[in-house]
This record gives structure tokens, sequence and C-alpha cells, in this order.
């Protein structure tokens, strides 16, 4: 075991300090990283607070990191010590269940081992994510990462990017189909981008009217304001498909209505509470209402190399690891344009 540092919270009602954590002595299959930058997801939020129960404390978030490789096990044959290299959502899964099979290991039958607040494969031994100085991790579960790209902003790809990429191949958005993005953070800025990138006319959808230019920079065709009923009036049948990545409670059935016949609303932000749907807002225009969970290892691969060709990175703001308070503060607030990146350098001072 090594001692390393780290940020955890201690309880749902406190704030995040530093803490020692000890990392496993990389097996012979292991990837021991040095982390650069780590992203800061709005899922580190409602860990960190509890908001979907279940937070193991101390809880060490993170799960948007980019390294340098500072040690490879024996039988490690794809990486090398001084290699560029991202960690997503989840850091194994058990390798042998239909959808482990089919390179969806985000739908592990028997459970996968996300980065933190979870368990490894062993099930008894607690995850710790990527708000530290190191992580080991075992080969399959690393990514490689161009060092041509800055990689601050980089980082958040490891889920902003994927938890979009994903869904928008999946219900094949292709160029001219009419998508829109509910939510201008860290996920809406990245599907916006990449929405525009696979040549869907994109329509941002947020509550924030100061936002309005900033979507347009970001590939935004055009930006309504949900906040106008006038507005959603006249947006009613427009949409293929909804990616609404928002992270707080709101109406679904208000958005629905804003899609074609066999249109498509994709949650990807997931609200604490619960939210009523009425089967008229589907059945009316043969509706479906789908949800999406980051994405498998290949597919994170391929969206890096997606993004790598389409030169498509995340608008970040660095930040020192003593502003995480004020960087979820800032987060639930809306003011985050568009995504916290920790510089681990300060964690190591
Ligand atoms: P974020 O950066 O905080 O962005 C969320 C956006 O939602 C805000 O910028 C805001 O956009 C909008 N919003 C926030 N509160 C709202 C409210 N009360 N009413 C209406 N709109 C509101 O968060 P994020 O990191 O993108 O994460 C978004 C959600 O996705 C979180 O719930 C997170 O846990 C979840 N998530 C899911 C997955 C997955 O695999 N499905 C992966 C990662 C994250 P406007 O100001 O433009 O309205
Ligand atoms: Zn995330």
């Amino acid at each position: 075991m090594t001692q390393v540092k780290s940020y955890a919270a201690q309880q749902a009602d406190q704030s995040l300090a530093p803490f020692d954590l000890e990392r496993r002595t990389p097996g012979p299959t292991d990837v021991e990283i040095e982390i650069l930058y780590c992203g800061v997801c709005h899922s580190d939020i409602h860990t960190a607070r509890n908001e979907w129960g279940g937070t193991m404390y101390p809880v060490v978030p993170g799960h948007e990191i980019v390294g340098k490789v500072s040690s490879v096990g024996s039988e490690v044959t794809k990486y090398k010590v001084g290699d560029t290299v991202g960690v997503g959502c989840f850091v194994d899964s058990c390798g042998h269940c239909n959808n482990c099979a089919e390179d969806l290991e985000q739908y592990c039958e028997n459970g996968n081992s996300m980065t933190y607040n979870s368990m490894l494969q062993d099930k008894k031994t607690i995850t710790y994510g990527g708000y530290s100085t190191h992580i080991v991790v075992t080969e399959k579960f690393v990514l490689r990462v161009s060092d041509k790209l800055p990689l601050e902003a980089v980082a958040p790809l490891l889920c902003a990017g994927i938890t979009t990429y994903s869904p928008l191949k999946h219900w094949n958005v292709k160029a001219g189909d009419k998508v829109a993005v509910v939510g201008l953070g860290g996920l809406g800025h990245m599907a916006v981008k990449i929405a525009a990138a696979m040549g869907a006319e994109v329509t941002m959808l947020s509550r924030s009217p100061e936002k309005a230019k900033d979507a347009d920079a970001l590939g935004a065709h055009h930006f309504e304001l949900t906040t106008a009923p006038e507005n959603m009036k006249k947006m009613k049948g427009r949409f293929d498909i909804i990616i609404d990545t928002v992270s707080a409670q709101h109406d679904y059935n208000s958005y629905l209505s804003l899609l074609k016949t066999d249109g498509t609303m994709v949650l990807l932000g997931v609200p604490p509470q619960m939210e009523q749907i009425h089967a008229g807002s589907l059945i009316f225009g043969r509706k479906s209402l789908v949800g999406s969970l980051v994405g498998g290892i290949k597919e994170t691969q391929e969206m890096l190399d997606f993004c790598a060709e389409h030169n498509i990175v995340s608008d970040v703001e660095v930040i020192s690891i003593d502003k995480i308070n004020e960087a979820y503060e800032r987060t639930i607030a809306g003011d985050v344009h568009y995504r916290f990146v920790i510089d681990m350098a300060s964690l190591k001072n």
C-alpha cells in the first residue's frame, strides 16, 4: 500500500478537506497513474452530499481523470511509464456477463466498480476517485489520451464527453437531425459540441439568458429560454431528440411536448427528486423517454478519438484543489463555464 494525498468529504454536510488515502501496490495487470487533472462533475456533488443516498464516507470524488503512467505491473502490455492516459467513471467490471461481452461495462450485470463510492470486484474494497495525486487501475479500464491536446480540457471528456457522445451515437443522430440540449453545464456544453460535430441542427434550451452568447460560440444553432412559456409553446413538435442534462427537479412532460412524432428524450441528468410523467405525454406522438449511463470502455476510446479528430475539448476553468468547495457552490448556482477542473499539482505542494 502507498499513502497518497487526496480531498474527501467526511459527511454529507461537511466541506471537502485534505485526507490521506491508501492506494494498493500495483499488481501484475495494474497501471499506476500520477493524476495531472481531474474534472468536477455534478455527480461528485450529488455523491459528496449524499443526495442520492448510499454514500460511504469518507468519499473521495472525481471520475474525469487525466495523468501520466508512473508505474506498470509485469503483465501490462498496452501502457508504459510516461504515457498520457485517462480514467473515467468506472475502474473494473465482472468481464464475463452479457453486457461486459458487448463492451457495455457500464451496465455490468454483476455490478461494475465505479471510480468512487463503489466496491472493487472483490466486493469489499471501497473505491476512491480522482481528487487525489495517484490512482491504481487495472489496464483494461485505462484509456489512451493524445498528449497533443490541452490535458486540462481533455479531462471532462472522460465523463461529460462520453455521457453525451454515447446516446447521440446510440440513437443515430445524423446530419440535419433537430437535436435539443436541455441545461448548459458540463454535460450540456459537450452535448452541443458533439451533436454539432455530427452535423445536427442543435438548439440549446436553458433557463439562463446570459448563456445565449456562449451557446452560439459552442456551436448551437439556436438558443431558447425555457422560462418563457411562449418559447416552449412555439417549439411544440420540433425535435427528433432531446438530451436532458438538468441536475435538479424539472417537469419532463413540458419537454416531451417539444418532440416530433416518434421522437426520443434521453435523460442524462439525475435529479435526486422523483418526477411524475403523464402517460399522455408519451402516447400522443408515440414518443420515447429513455435514459443512458456514461459509455463502455471501447466507446470511450472511440469518443476520445472522435473528439481529437474534430478538435473538441471541454471549456474549462482550472482551479487549485483548495477552491473545490467554492467550485461546488458555483456549479450548483449554474455559474460554471463550463467545467471546473482541478490542477492536481496544487495537491502535491
Ligand atoms: P452542471 O454542470 O451543474 O449542469 C447542469 C445544468 O442544468 C445547469 O448548468 C443548468 O443549466 C441546469 N439546471 C441546474 N439546476 C436547474 C434547475 N433547478 N432548473 C432547471 N435547470 C437547471 O451538471 P453536470 O455535471 O452537467 O451534470 C448534470 C447531471 O447529469 C447531474 O445530475 C449529474 O449527476 C448527471 N450525470 C449523469 C451521467 C449519466 O451517465 N447519465 C453522467 C454524468 C453526470 P441552465 O442554466 O442552462 O439551465
Ligand atoms: Zn460525471
